[in-house]
């Protein structure tokens, strides 16, 4: 009798493909060889069907990596498995195989939507606060003006990756009015994000929150959207979205106002030492304002 492979590893990541450009991949590892076929059943959804046995974790995978949105897990009977991949856009897949060990199947996703999306796109960065307004302070001892220059530095790296034209409408030490950063709001600027963080009294209060401007048609789906993308990727809790005047000056542009953690909650000053947690508020900022391009 032969022994059925057995998959003991689903992974997904960001990584250079044959040609060097980006790729969103997903690998399935298994013991052996296993036959699969790869089927596109309706739009925006993948589906992997292969011959084997499942030896792993079997929950839903959240990639949410601006291509990828989650992978879902099934056994729909004795000898197969069944991988259903949710995409954020349609986009072009091919497949490698490798025999191991361990043998791997990879599904390689094109990053060019979302680089379409960016390139050549302007959108203006402002770390809030700075120079002697230091904003909100940690119970240990952070200040928000540091957290979001660190945040901002590198949403905008995020940004230039994927070919947009960035402006950061301050130096670290600078603390320019609020007229001053939306002044660097140009006719071509499609995006204005302010970076801040929350911060309370009652020190048990916690998480982040987006604001929004009112006059841009569809600025409360994109909060959602972002806010979304935010608390599903750091597993922050979300405090909602909220229209914010401030924000009007910018007329019917987008424009939002992101409140990346309650700074005066310990649990949240201390994820603002995780340079992970900076790197994943940025992307999922880069894949809210890309998911509500899409929706059109
Ligand atoms: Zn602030």
């Amino acid at each position: 009798m032969v022994a059925v492979p057995r998959l003991t590893n689903l992974y997904s990541r960001v990584e250079p493909g044959p040609d060097g450009e980006e790729e969103s991949i997903l690998a399935i590892e298994g013991t052996a060889p296993f036959p699969f076929r790869l089927e596109h059943p309706e739009p925006l959804v993948w589906q992997v069907r292969a011959g084997a046995a499942v030896n792993m974790y079997t929950g839903p995978l959240e990639v949410r990596d601006g291509i990828i949105r989650e992978v879902l897990v099934e056994e729909p009977g004795a000898g197969e498995v069944s991988f259903k991949v949710v995409l954020q856009t349609e986009t072009e897949v091919f497949t490698t195989l490798e025999e191991g060990p361990p043998a791997r199947a990879v599904l390689r996703f094109s990053r060019e939507p979302l680089k379409k999306f960016y390139r050549g796109r302007r959108v203006v960065v402002d770390p809030g606060h700075g120079g002697g307004d230091g904003g909100f302070r940690g119970p240990v001892d952070l200040w928000e003006k540091d957290v979001v220059w660190t945040t901002s530095r590198v949403l905008a790296g995020e940004l230039k990756r994927l070919g947009a034209e960035v402006v950061i409408t301050r130096a670290p030490e600078e603390n320019p009015s609020w007229q001053e950063r939306c002044a660097k709001v140009t006719a071509d600027t499609s995006l204005f994000i302010s970076l801040h963080t929350h911060g309370a009294e009652d020190r048990n209060v916690r998480g982040a929150a987006v604001l929004y401007n009112p006059r841009a048609e569809g600025g409360d789906v994109l909060a959602g959207l972002v806010l979304e993308e935010i608390t599903a990727k750091t597993k922050i809790p979300g405090r909602g979205i909220r229209p914010c005047l401030d924000l009007a000056v910018l007329g019917d542009r987008q424009g939002l106002l992101v409140e990346t953690v309650t700074i005066t909650n310990w649990v949240d000053e201390g994820i603002l030492r995780n340079p992970y947690f900076h790197r994943k508020l940025a992307v999922a900022t880069v894949n809210g304002f890309f998911h509500f391009a899409q929706k059109g």
